[in-house]
């Protein structure tokens, strides 16, 4: 199957292989990957691993803590505000999307936030453009590529407060300066692994600035304390994530990213070149990760869904909430893949156009 699903999505051939060796016997152990205790040498070794590939993949400074938790994107959405929002305090948000909005709908619970820029307006085609950004706020959130729209951040706010990034849709796809920001978030079952852990990067310094008394699972010192231990992780789903760490180490982010760019100019191009598909994100501010299109026949759109389905092709349906089609173009999606959903366009175009 080509498999385009935003989340969870595909994952490489090689890491599913490896991953199902080691649920029956994991590296020789005669234990099941499931069964290995979490405080364990096995997996402490393991996590050591993770925590030193993302350091690498990202070319983190010291500064920072590697953290793996639960809850998901949802579950950030209000740990951040918990942790680093106090009462009568103001956070800062960009609203490129339905989850930069529900991520300021639950800050809205612990202090005061304030929209420093938004796109709702324009149906969330574009990245809005930011002005100033006061120097008085606990934070700015940002949300660097919407999943559901299809658009994504190529520059990024300069700001003296803290600035906290959700990533979960493009972590690992593409080379930055990742020091600049001070908390990333990514959810693993996009570009990581799979669903159950949620990859944040934070700033040692920010650590210590945790606005009120939290529960150990909620707060984010706690945890970089116990380095991901305090509670049992889900050491299946950080096992999964490694493994494709690895690969990706050896690929290189670079190599990656120059491939996720060419994927993404191979089927924009297409669909601006067709005179049925059209795209429905801006230009300039175009995912690599995620296209969003749509037919100029609405009334084709389920005879495509269904003739795509019948060429091994899924998880093109757009989100629920904007409909049309969408291809999640993921570090695990091969430019082979790509290539036959364009072939496939083509072919139903040619067929239903006059
Ligand atoms: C998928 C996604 C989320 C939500 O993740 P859940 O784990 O379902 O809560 C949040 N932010 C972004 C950018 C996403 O793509």
């Amino acid at each position: 199957m080509y498999n385009f699903n935003s989340g969870p999505a595909t994952l490489p051939p090689d890491v599913l292989q490896e991953a199902a060796r080691a649920v029956v016997n994991y590296g020789d152990t005669g234990l099941s990957i499931l069964e290995i205790p979490h405080r364990g040498a096995l997996f402490t070794e393991l996590l050591e691993e993770g925590n030193a590939l993302v350091r690498e993949l990202l070319s983190l400074n010291a500064d920072y803590e590697v953290l793996w938790l639960q809850g998901g994107g949802r579950m950030q959405f209000s740990m951040v505000p918990m942790n680093f929002l106090g009462p009568g305090e103001t956070a800062g948000y960009i609203d490129s999307g339905h989850w930069a909005a529900d991520a300021i709908k639950n800050a809205a619970f612990y202090g005061n936030t304030e929209i420093i820029a938004s796109s709702r307006n324009e149906g969330y085609r574009n990245i809005p453009r930011w002005e100033i950004i006061p120097d008085t706020l606990a934070y700015l959130h940002i949300t660097t590529n919407n999943t559901i729209y299809g658009t994504q951040f190529f520059r990024f706010p300069e700001t003296q407060v803290p600035l906290v990034a959700d990533m979960s849709s493009e972590l690992f796809s593409r080379t930055l300066d990742y020091n600049q920001f001070d908390l990333i978030y990514a959810v693993a079952q996009k570009n990581i692994g799979p669903a159950g852990v949620t990859l944040v990067v934070i700033k040692k310094s920010l650590l210590e600035k945790q606005k009120r008394e939290l529960p150990g699972i909620l707060s984010y010192k706690t945890i970089a304390a116990y380095n991901s231990v305090w509670n049992t992780p889900p050491v299946f789903a950080i096992y999964c994530s490694v493994l494709n760490l690895r690969r990706l180490r050896q690929t290189g982010l670079q190599a990656i990213e120059s491939r996720n760019e060419a994927k993404a100019r191979q089927l924009y191009e297409a669909i601006d070149g067709s005179r049925l598909f059209y795209g429905t994100a801006q230009e300039g501010d175009r995912s690599r990760m995620n296209v969003c299109f749509r037919a100029r026949k609405p009334e084709l759109e389920s005879a495509f869904m269904q003739f795509a389905k019948e060429r091994n092709i899924t998880g093109i349906e757009g989100h629920r909430s904007v409909g049309g089609f969408r291809a999640a173009l993921y570090n695990a999606v091969t430019p082979e893949a790509v290539t036959h959903l364009i072939n496939v366009m083509q072919t139903f175009e040619a067929d239903h156009t006059p």
